[in-house]
């Protein structure tokens, strides 16, 4: 069986998993990256996207992640994100109603460019989390 290692997602609001794991595969944000147990340590920023994971009975796993730091060691990984959740916990709903708002938004054009950039995150956000969600089977 393979070496396991810890890895915790943590947001500013909860503690989503503490788990061990196989492998963790993460968004950073110059591209997506792979840990295992015995990993260099490294420290890199993540965008929007999913942290996919094999638990210790070897079944694939999947969590939303909103962007934040990931800091890899030999024994684990955590993962410090603005938010979070797993893919039970995401509500597919909300995530078409964020989608539709931010479209909206986006539609409207440029005039302020603040209010264009926060739509295009939550754009990201909202694809993402509908993508996990429409994942078969994980
Ligand atoms: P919304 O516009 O629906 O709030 P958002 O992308 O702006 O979406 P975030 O700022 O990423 O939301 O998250 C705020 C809080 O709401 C976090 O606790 C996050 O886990 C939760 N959350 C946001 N969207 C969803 C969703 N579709 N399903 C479950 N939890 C969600």
């Amino acid at each position: 069986m393979a070496e396991l290692l810890k890895l915790e997602v943590v947001t500013p609001e909860k503690y989503v998993i503490s788990e061990d794991v196989e492998i963790v595969m993460a968004p950073g944000t110059i591209g997506e990256f792979g840990v295992l147990s015995g990993h260099t340590p490294f420290l890199t920023s993540l965008k929007p996207g999913t942290i996919n994971y094999k638990d210790s009975a070897g079944k694939d796993k999947i969590i939303f992640v909103s962007g934040g730091f990931s800091e890899a060691l030999p024994d684990r990984v955590t993962i410090l994100a603005e938010s979070a959740e797993r893919r039970r916990d995401i509500d597919i709903d909300r995530a078409r109603a964020a989608l539709d708002r931010a479209q909206k938004r986006l539609a409207q054009g440029k005039a302020d460019n603040i209010n264009f950039e926060r739509a295009k995150a939550s754009m990201y956000r909202a694809i993402e989390r509908i993508k996990i969600v429409e994942t078969r089977s994980l």
